[in-house]
């Protein structure tokens, strides 16, 4: 398994533009890149629709969606938004998530 560490690489010359690139585990098969070349992070191996699952706090509200399909994301009748805006999940929280998720919906699926 790879470790968990940090790359670094120097862009341009002669200038202080060293950049580092941040590299997270998350789980054992999951790493987390966050890297200032690019605005996004980018999450390997996990689905769209699995991304919720990493957020436990939806959970308790997750069941009062209108949908059982519910992502959280443009449905109508979603608890989970009613409860960032009621501010009980924190907006920065939900705002990660939307982000993420807009990103791998984008992606094409690593499976079939
Ligand atoms: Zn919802």
């Amino acid at each position: 398994m790879p470790e968990t560490g940090e790359l670094s690489a120097r862009i341009g010359r002669g200038r202080n533009t060293t950049r580092a690139t941040q590299i997270y585990a998350v789980s054992p098969d999951t790493f987390l890149m966050d890297t200032p070349g690019f605005t996004s992070i980018y999450l390997q191996g996990v689905a769209a629709d699995d991304l919720k699952g990493y957020y436990p706090e939806f959970d308790r509200y997750a069941p009062e969606c209108r949908f059982d399909t519910c992502m959280h994301y443009r449905e109508p009748g979603c608890a989970v938004k009613m409860a960032v805006r009621d501010k009980v999940i924190p907006a920065e929280r939900y705002q990660n998530y939307i982000d993420l998720y807009a990103e791998l919906k984008e992606r094409k699926p690593v499976y079939d």
